[in-house]
């Protein structure tokens, strides 16, 4: 292997740029070319490749975002598709590639390289930390940061008025950001895709508090949640059968998605950079970097994409006891 190209895919992470620095500079210390891809799949397709040196990835360590930018391709789901990115590859000659995305991305990218042969490391990249194969996923940290610190904000609000707010936060499938983030900033309860609390025990749990001397609540609403109402639906529902409280909503959205990584997530990109070039340079292939008990682990792309992660049933206890 001489060149190995990089790219970023799906949704994008905070520290996708940390990665995509790690991956230049692993290259660049290894003597081997690096070739960026600019919007993922649908710049292969169009072969929107540019040569990467160790210095083309100054200052963007600290960076929101991804400068490779990333897409969405349909064109890409197709064998035809698939077809032209891999004769852009050639053409440019690249001999392996490095995906930085969730697991629509690593889906992909088993099959590029069941039809082709082409060597493929995943790089798990998104805010969700939804994938098998590792504890961690390169953005999660710096969205919980984001969102505690947003919640520490309404918390001053809620608590000046003595309101009730329902925030809601990004998780269409999976509750780790909301129960993270809810547990770090003492919310209430927290409404996960995992799990249907119940709107019975949700009204019990906020007289509760009410009655044990709260003067404010903060509820954490996963926007996959299975209470089968969303925020503004909640707001209504409470409002009717719990007159005591002054209820409002907020809705996070986007920003979630966006900032400085955390000092976490550039280390966490950094080495699972490291990792990648390195597993493809050892002639591996198929496999997803990630990291388990501190230590850098590889998972094959097949088993990553299987299913979604756990939730973790001690943080629920964690937060249950906290809300005494
Ligand atoms: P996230 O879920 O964090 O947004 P992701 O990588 O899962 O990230 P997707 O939009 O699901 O994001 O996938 C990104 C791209 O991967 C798709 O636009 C498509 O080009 C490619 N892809 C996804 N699923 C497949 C598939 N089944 N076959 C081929 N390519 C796929």
């Amino acid at each position: 292997i001489k060149k190995i190209a990089v790219f970023t895919s799906g949704g994008d992470s905070p520290g996708m740029n940390a990665a995509i620095r790690s991956v230049v500079r692993t290259c660049a210390y290894l003597g081997k070319e690096c070739v960026g891809i600019y919007r993922g799949y649908q710049g292969m397709i169009e072969g929107d490749f540019k040569p990467m040196d160790a210095r083309s990835v100054n200052n963007i360590i600290n960076k929101g975002g991804t400068i490779l930018k990333s897409a969405r391709c349909e064109e890409f789901r197709t064998p035809e598709g698939r077809k032209k990115a891999h004769e852009q590859l050639m053409k440019e000659g690249i001999d392996a590639f490095v995906v930085i995305g969730g697991n629509g991305s690593f889906t992909g990218a088993l099959k590029f390289t069941e039809e082709f042969g082409f060597p493929v490391i995943g790089i798990p990249g998104t805010i969700d930390n939804d994938i098998l194969g590792s504890s961690y996923t390169i953005g999660f940290d710096t969205a919980i940061n984001t969102v505690v610190e947003v919640i520490d904000k309404i918390r001053d609000t809620a608590s000046s008025h003595n309101r009730l707010f329902f925030v809601e936060v990004m998780g269409r499938d999976v509750g780790h950001i909301a129960l993270n983030a809810g547990v770090g900033a003492g919310a209430e309860e927290i409404l996960i895709p995992e799990q249907n609390l119940g709107l019975e025990r949700l009204l019990e749990s906020l007289k509760r508090s009410k009655a044990s001397g709260k003067s404010s609540s903060i509820v954490i609403v996963a926007e996959g949640d299975k209470i089968g109402k969303n925020v503004f639906q909640l707001k209504e529902y409470v409002e009717e059968h719990l007159p005591i409280y002054d209820v409002r909503v907020s809705v996070l959205g986007h920003m979630q998605r966006g900032g400085n990584p955390t000092c976490f997530d550039r280390v966490l990109a950094s080495r699972m950079g490291v990792k990648a070039v390195e597993s493809l340079l050892e002639g591996k292939s198929n496999l997803m970097v990630g990291i388990r008990d501190t230590k850098m682990v590889l998972t094959p792309l097949a088993d990553a994409i299987k299913s979604h992660t756990e939730v973790d049933e001690e943080l629920i206890r964690v937060s249950d006891i906290m809300t005494t």
